[in-house]
């Protein structure tokens, strides 16, 4: 099939010729036709597959068809995506594909001043796209005309819940009139998500692309067993001992992770940045943009800040923390092996994680390989502590060459490995030393 064959306006076909898109992706193919009829939609598909195209084309389309009939302009589409980057994303996406049209977008997001925000709520543009934070603020202030919108679409509506985002969602909603069509986009489907769909959807037909979680073919996925206090060192090590890491994505647990991951790789000259909550939105954008442009070598972010980021040629993703969600593992992973280029994904596993790694391995349905760092030195002598038991506040002094608070959180650990044997064995023949001992 090609794009010449789906329900779309010439307008924007042109533009999506011009996008050098050569044929629809599997979402865009069943999901084109059915949200051009107008009925309500439940997409299941992940990032990286083309389901921004899959909403954002035939809704433009039937847009630029009753434009002309329309001269009073309202807001006839609204959007809601839980992160500002996602947004951004959209946003971009939308001005691409109606460059050939005389359609108005405007984007509402948190993190900058709402001023511009207003002005555009106010003066009707064709198509809003928001996060559900600054546009409840907004709308509550009573900003914004929605009594024309005709379609709405909840993309990443999983994260929207696991954000905590549904009440706000459902104050807008009432603002909205009853009879709209309404396009609900989640990577999972499970019971919550269900009663999510019955709740804002009416008579959907459900599109779904590839099996539930399943993470692309082309991402080669490996497993690395390492102590918590060794996961910096081995994650220097690694983007050390190659060049292919060119293009890294660091996924942290919580923002002061994020926060002292940067600064060490930034110690050992790597050029990092990172990306969480409470980095300003001109913060994050830099980080992006400059991570996109070749400029940052590895960027570092927490499930949030990442979610539905697009970044082409995302060489590694690297699971610094195990994700907290299973689900999240296969979010993550999606950053690399976008549109069938080949990644990688390594996942580094504390003791503490192996039973959460059985979990992602039952979800994905298979093992995932363990594999050894070659040249690295794995510290069998330490005893098991996680992140949180280190102890606190002990001054060491660094080692050899090696400044800063990151590193003499090592140094000790470093120093007791010393002269002993260093070969790798695994996390059971470990505590079986300390037993033993
Ligand atoms: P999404 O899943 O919407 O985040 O899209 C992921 C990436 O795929 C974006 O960079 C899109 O520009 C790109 N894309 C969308 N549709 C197509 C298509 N039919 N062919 C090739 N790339 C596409």
């Amino acid at each position: 099939m090609n794009f010449s064959q789906l329900p779309l306006h010439e307008r924007i076909l042109k533009a999506v010729k011009d996008t050098g898109y050569t044929k629809p992706t599997p979402i865009q193919e069943q999901a084109i036709p059915k949200v051009a009829k107008g009925a309500d939609v439940i997409g299941i598909a992940q990032t990286g597959t083309g389901k921004t195209a899959a909403f954002t084309l035939p809704l433009l389309s039937k847009l630029v068809q009753s434009t002309e009939a329309n001269e009073e302009r309202n807001t006839r589409v609204l959007i809601i995506a839980p992160t500002r980057e996602l947004v951004e994303q959209i946003h971009e996406n939308i001005k691409i594909y109606c460059k050939y049209t005389n359609l108005r977008t405007g984007l509402i997001i948190g993190g900058i001043t709402d001023k511009g925000q207003i002005a555009k709520l106010n003066s009707g543009v064709d198509i809003i796209v928001a996060t559900p934070g600054r546009l409840l603020d907004l709308v509550s202030k009573g900003h914004g005309n929605f009594h024309k919108v005709q379609a709405l679409v909840l993309d990443e509506a999983d994260r929207m819940l696991d954000m905590g985002f549904i009440p706000d969602i459902r104050t807008v909603v009432k603002k909205l009139p009853k009879s709209k069509q309404t396009l609900f986009f989640s990577a999972t489907l499970n019971k919550q998500i269900e009663s999510l769909t019955k709740e804002f959807l009416n008579s959907p037909t459900l599109v779904e692309v590839e099996r539930r979680a399943s993470p692309a073919e082309t991402i080669h996925q490996t497993i690395h067993e390492v102590f918590e206090h060794q996961k910096t060192e081995l994650l220097e090590h690694l983007l050390e001992s190659s060049h292919e890491f060119y293009a890294v994505m660091v996924f942290a647990r919580t923002k002061l992770g994020c926060e002292e991951l940067t600064k060490a790789l930034k110690m050992e000259g790597i050029a990092t940045e990172a990306i969480h909550g409470d980095r300003s939105q001109g913060q994050r954008k830099r980080a992006l943009d400059e991570f996109k442009k070749g400029k940052l070598r590895v960027l570092v972010a927490t499930d949030v800040a990442a979610r539905g980021i697009d970044v082409e040629g995302v060489t590694h993703v690297i699971n610094y923390d195990f994700p907290e969600q299973s689900e999240d593992y296969i979010h993550r992973i999606g950053r690399t092996g976008r549109a069938g280029t080949k990644g990688v994904a390594i996942t580094f596993v504390t003791k503490a994680n192996l039973q959460s790694l059985k979990k992602v391995e039952k979800l994905i349905g298979k093992t995932l390989p363990r594999t050894n760092v070659e040249g690295f030195a794995y510290d069998n002598s330490a005893p098991e502590l996680t992140r949180d038991d280190r102890p606190r506040n002990k001054k060491v002094e660094p080692k050899s060459g090696r400044t800063g608070d990151h590193q003499n959180k090592f140094a000790n650990r470093k120093n007791n490995a010393q002269g002993r044997d260093l070969k790798r064995s695994s996390f059971k023949k470990s505590s079986n030393k300390r037993k033993r001992r």
